[in-house]
């Protein structure tokens, strides 16, 4: 297996969600020995989050990545990055950013609109439960399957490089509380997901931001990541770091969990 551990593909800085500048993620990740990093803060959403960019921020945050990418020239590359949240209501708006000149996307789902009611599975811990109960009156099937479904839809639209933190869905799982891993429909599940995400040629991430989580284990599951090697789907290293101790965190866990 070649996964690059030099490489970290996810991270955000302080035009989205993050803690810091990009200059101050870049030198954390230069520092801890990166030869590549990607900036990839949250796209603008054409409504009120916590977390997305604004995009009258768009120009500068482009701009930012290209001056520190120079500084690190020849020593590490900086990756002009964008984590885009694909939400269907709103594909007009995020094809418009999408073809944009990146040098790498991540295509994540985050929010899943039942009827006109937006609900988040990776927020807080209220806030997943309120998806499951209001969203999706207690049914986890149907949120993995309209999550799973999402996500293909996003991978099909063929804007993206990557395919971000595949499981996010899981985040909550502890002690399977909501739905067991094992079972034939989940597996059906990400099986297909992987199947569409091979055949657009995407790269699969390997989310160890997951291990800060109440989980615990990385995004998607060591099966879903070796499913995913038999499938020939490449895999890429990323933190979601939010500040610059996150970066590359937990990275030399994984091989043991893959073996
Ligand atoms: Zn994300
Ligand atoms: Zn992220």
């Amino acid at each position: 297996m070649s996964l690059d551990m030099h490489s970290d593909t996810h991270m955000h800085s302080t035009y989205s969600d993050g803690s810091t500048t990009i200059a101050a993620m870049a030198e954390a990740a230069f520092k801890k020995g990166f030869t590549t990093i990607a900036i990839t803060d949250h796209v603008p959403l054409p409504f009120d989050t916590r977390y997305a960019m604004k995009m009258e921020q768009m120009a500068a945050y482009r701009k930012e990545i290209g001056r520190v990418n120079q500084i690190y020239e020849g020593r590490m590359a900086v990756k002009t990055g964008l984590e885009i949240e694909y939400i269907p209501e709103h594909k007009d708006w995020l094809a418009s950013i999408a073809s944009m000149d990146w040098d790498l996307t991540i295509a994540s789902v985050h929010t899943l609109v039942v009827g006109s009611t937006p609900c988040l599975v990776n927020g807080n811990g209220t806030e997943f439960h309120t998806c499951l109960g209001k969203n999706f009156n207690h049914d986890i099937t149907a949120l993995c399957r309209a999550y799973y479904q999402t996500l293909q839809e996003a991978v099909q639209t063929g804007w993206f490089d990557i395919v971000g933190h595949l499981d996010v869905l899981k985040k909550y799982n502890t002690d399977n509380q909501f739905f067991n891993e094992t079972d034939t429909w989940y597996q059906e599940l990400v099986e297909d997901a992987l199947d569409v995400i091979r055949d657009q040629k995407m790269k699969l991430e390997i989310n160890m931001g997951a291990m800060a989580h109440p989980i615990g284990i990385p995004y998607p599951s060591p099966w879903i990541v070796k499913t995913a090697q038999k499938k020939g789907i490449a895999l890429v290293m990323g933190s979601d770091a939010h500040r610059p101790e996150a970066i590359g965190q937990d990275f030399d866990r994984i091989q043991d969990m893959l073996t």
